[in-house]
């Protein structure tokens, strides 16, 4: 019995004249089904072509040629319909005993009894199927599938250069052209239309027929070769968690990617005269029919994490390697990703970034932070993206319904539109409260202030009318450069926002470098962290490695020369880490000041309280600092033990649990005996019915994303704040299951107005 490769070889040779030939498109077709059948040894060979829907024979030998154009059949109908609807392989010793038979008497098929059909497959689009019967019973041999498979990779390619199917059929475009809705998880609130970007471009094989087979063997060697080595370096520095990727997943990959059974199934495609391209594309097309058949969850998972890998091996063969960052976007965007570092996402066009689709993700996780600090509403954990939407899909993106609209009908449009300018309404109500003060209803004035850490963020404080900037990320400068920014480039930076700021306060937060926030140019030894969240990062690796905050604390001092500068610290632990940060930025002023250089008026200095132990040592560390800031984000992962970027915890624990809420207060309280004014500058703030809660346990200032100042401060001036510090008392004493549903009742019943 012939090999696979050498019975498609031997076709691809024939069809490889064909396809150079100047004869038009519907004889070369013609010559093609003649070839195969020859080859094959059918007495049927048919193609059919999927036009507007249909699947239309357009050549056939052994069917009558009366049939030709006639014969269609609609997805889903027939043998032929099965295959295109599903995507998946017929073999059939006895066609007419399977369900879907259909009998077509124009066609002549009667005679036949064996069937075998595989789809022609473009772009991850079905486009038509390619069948050979025969009038004996027989099933066909496995080595004749996959050359059949083999050869309609290479009909695809005459196909679409041909131009025989709709050109809307071969963009990159899946099963469906339908209108469909995909569910996902709220992670950053707003509404977004615009045309799905992938941030890793599917590329598209342009030519199936090799002209060198050596060649192409040689192109695939050296693709594996790069694309382990990228693997391995990507789990050498996953202890800083390069783009988000989780060590599970690193490890998949590296299995696969080190998997000799792909390699051989791809050198053999390519032996069978394909190029390196159409031989990794045609053995991921026969593993996804395969994976289809097999009903587990877990199994396709792991299918993702393949294709993922498959991807990048056709973008390292083919030379495309940019993202759609690099490539540039064109037209408002919805982009789409497994996950995204906070630096790939800070590299796109902010005017055109509309929305972001992530596969993964969390509400925590810095590229969050970073989508919201930007304004771009972003949906998280949807499923089955790859499926579901092509490149160029229109897509609608509605967060607050926690779904995305593919390819919208004109209704969901209108829908879509009327939510819109409703959503631009309560934006202007918002906008219009820019002006007055965050107060309760009682006289009570909060603060509110934003987050910020780019320049251009800074305007959002005259936008939103905001007190201040209580949580200045220091971080994101580093994450978009692509080299480690001098000092003096870092200067310009504070100076600038210190202006723009005027007399509202801004406090620095020194760079917190680790966890999910890489740096591609800083490689600090360290080996790889399994838990790099907890690992050496923020103000235990600024203290060990102290260059780095030497430089920028001559920076922050040099920016504020003449001015109050406000500073805090990341990740504090222990008091002690305080003191000595604290020191080295005295130890700077000091130095400054010996060379005659002007400095800060005044240095007010901070700690995060964003590890649990410190709160044991508050009577060490309040009488010490100036203020207090709770980062919520990594507290509440260090209370619950609970990862903060890991999509599957991202639902489990909630903000207003009794726990949280008690710890908070208990901080709270100890500083407001001290007179040290205390902050949260968790996402948890922005949200109006976590900072009911936190007003309601004695917190009067906030720092959040600018998009929330509005709500929040609505929420605020509908608030009386002895009653809500009542509600929290007795709330607390006895906390109920569902403390969220409790707030919420309590909200209602007192008109509280919650965004
Ligand atoms: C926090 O942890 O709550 C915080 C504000 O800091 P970051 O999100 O940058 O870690
Ligand atoms: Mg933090």
């Amino acid at each position: 019995m012939p090999t696979a490769a050498a019975s498609a070889r031997e076709i691809l040779v024939r069809l490889h004249d064909v396809m150079a030939s100047r004869t038009p498109a519907q004889a070369k077709l013609n010559q093609v089904v003649g070839i195969i059948g020859e080859e094959t040894d059918s007495e049927v060979c048919s193609v059919y072509l999927l036009r507007e829907g249909v699947l239309e024979l357009f050549a056939t030998r052994g069917l009558a040629q009366e049939a030709v154009h006639v014969t269609k059949l609609a997805l889903g109908e027939g043998l032929v319909g099965t295959i295109a609807e599903r995507g998946e392989v017929l073999n059939l010793d006895e066609a007419a005993s399977h369900p879907d038979f259909r009998y077509m008497p124009e066609t002549g098929e009667e005679r036949f009894h064996s069937f075998a059909g595989v789809p022609i497959i473009r772009r991850e689009r079905v486009v038509g199927v390619l069948a050979v019967q025969h009038a004996e019973q027989r099933r066909y041999a496995d080595v004749e599938i996959e050359a059949l498979l083999t050869v309609a990779m290479v009909l695809s390619e005459l196909i679409a250069n041909a131009g025989l199917i709709d050109t809307g059929a071969v963009t990159d475009r899946p099963q469906s052209t339908a209108a469909v809705r995909i569910p996902g998880q709220k992670l950053v609130e707003g509404m977004a239309s615009g045309a799905a970007v992938f941030h890793q471009p599917r590329i598209v094989v342009e030519h199936t027929v090799a002209e060198d087979t050596d060649a192409e063997r040689h192109r695939v060697y050296a693709a594996f070769d790069k694309m382990r080595e990228q693997i391995d370096r990507i789990a050498r520095e996953a202890e800083f968690g390069v783009g988000g990727e989780h060590i599970e997943v690193i490890e998949t990959y590296k299995m696969f990617a080190y998997d000799e059974g792909w390699a051989r199934r791809i050198n053999e495609a390519i032996d069978s005269g394909l190029t390196a391209e159409a031989a990794i594309e045609r053995v991921q097309q026969r593993t996804r029919q395969r994976m289809r058949q097999i009903d587990d969850p877990l199994l396709a998972d792991r299918m993702h994490d393949l294709e993922d890998l498959a991807n990048r091996l056709l973008r390292i063969v083919s030379g495309q390697m940019g993202t759609a960052a690099q490539l540039g976007l064109r037209q408002d965007t919805i982009l789409i990703a497994r996950n995204l570092g906070p630096a790939e996402l800070l590299e796109y066009d902010r005017r055109r970034l509309k929305g972001v689709i992530l596969e993964e993700g969390s509400l925590t996780a810095h590229v969050t932070i970073v989508a919201r600090a930007m304004g771009v509403p972003v949906l998280g954990r949807v499923r089955d993206v790859r499926r579901l939407i092509a490149e160029g899909d229109q897509l609608l993106l509605d967060v607050a319904e926690a779904n995305v609209f593919v390819r919208p009908s004109a209704a969901m449009e209108e829908a879509f539109d009327a939510k819109l300018v409703l959503r631009q309404k309560r934006k202007a109500a918002f906008a219009a409260l820019r002006d007055v003060p965050p107060e309760t209803k009682d006289g009570h004035r909060v603060t509110l202030m934003i987050n910020a850490g780019l320049r251009d963020d800074v305007g959002a404080l005259d936008i939103t009318g905001a007190d201040g900037i209580g949580l200045f990320r220091t971080e994101f400068q580093f994450l978009v450069s692509a080299t480690l920014p001098q000092r003096e480039r870092q200067q310009r930076l504070y100076r600038e926002v210190l202006e723009t700021a005027g007399d509202r306060p801004v406090v620095f937060r020194t760079i917190d470098i680790g966890g999910d926030k890489a740096l591609p140019y800083l490689k600090l030894e360290g080996g790889t962290e399994e838990n790099p969240a907890m690992g050496w990062r923020a103000l235990r690796l600024s203290l060990e490695r102290d260059g780095l905050m030497k430089v920028q604390a001559r920076a922050l001092l040099e920016a504020g020369a003449g001015r109050t500068l406000n500073v805090m610290f990341p990740m504090v632990s222990e008091a002690w880490e305080f003191d000595e940060a604290k020191a080295l930025f005295e130890a700077q002023r000091d130095w400054l000041s010996s060379r005659g250089k002007r400095a800060p008026n005044e240095v007010r200095y901070g700690a995060m309280l964003e590890v649990p132990a410190l709160a044991e040592q508050l009577d060490l560390l309040l009488p010490a600092v100036d203020f207090l800031s709770i980062g919520t984000n990594d507290l509440t992962q260090f209370l619950f033990a609970a990862d903060r970027a890991n999509p599957k915890l991202a639902e489990r624990y909630d903000w207003l649990s009794s726990s949280i809420l008690r710890f908070l207060r208990r901080v709270a309280a100890a500083a407001r005996e001290q007179g040290v004014p205390v902050a949260v500058c968790g996402e948890m703030g922005g949200r109006p019915l976590e900072a009911l809660a936190l007003i309601g346990i004695g917190i009067d200032r906030l720092s959040i994303t600018p998009a929330a100042v509005g709500p929040v401060k609505a929420m605020i001036r509908s608030l009386d704040r002895a009653a809500v510090t009542a509600a929290l008392d007795t709330l607390l004493e006895k906390p109920p299951r569902d403390m969220r549903g409790a707030l919420e009742g309590w909200a209602a019943a007192n008109g509280i107005e919650l965004a």
